[in-house]
């Protein structure tokens, strides 16, 4: 993709415009579900990490009347165009945001998700690196984490006494 070098974090409507190009490009429609769901993912203001159901949300808002499977749709169209990754957040939904390529984030990240409040936040990419290597010295196997969280307890919970969390 063609970006300007100033400005490597193109803004969320000329995100949206690329994201727009890109459907043509592959002789799609652009409908006004999947440009919606590009809105929404852009947005900065978006928590970074929504379900589906919570792009509905967010849609149904900003034009209401738009059907549910209608924007389940749209995010798996978007997904098969590569322009929206899904992160399997545990045993919850999946979380879905817009493809490093489109917003000119570093792709290269793992996640890691709270167990007890839920919050998924990232880690160095290289997290895994000694781990990746050993099990594909070891067996071959050749290790992806960047699909899924790893999960466990987040600082602020970790020193939150138990008595006083939300249950889980
Ligand atoms: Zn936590």
């Amino acid at each position: 993709m063609h970006m300007d070098p100033a400005s490597p974090h193109p803004t969320p409507a000329q995100t949206v415009d690329e994201a727009v190009r890109r459907i043509r490009a592959h002789g799609e429609r652009v409908t006004v579900a999947r440009t919606a769901v590009l809105r929404v993912l852009a947005d900065p203001s978006a928590p970074g990490y929504l379900t589906a159901d919570g792009i509905f949300a967010e849609v149904n808002r900003a034009a209401p009347g738009v059907h549910r499977t209608t924007i389940y749709r749209a995010l798996d169209a978007l997904e098969r165009l590569g322009l929206v990754v899904q992160t399997r957040m545990g045993q919850d939904a999946a979380a879905y945001r817009l493809a490093g390529e489109l917003t000119g984030e570093d792709e290269t990240f793992v996640h890691v998700r709270c167990n007890v409040c839920g919050t998924v936040t990232r880690a160095a990419g290289d997290l895994l690196d000694d781990a990746a290597k050993r099990l594909a010295d070891d067996s071959g196997f050749r290790l992806d984490p960047m699909g899924v969280a790893l999960t466990g307890v987040c600082a602020n919970c970790a020193t939150t006494p138990a008595s006083r969390r939300a249950a889980p």
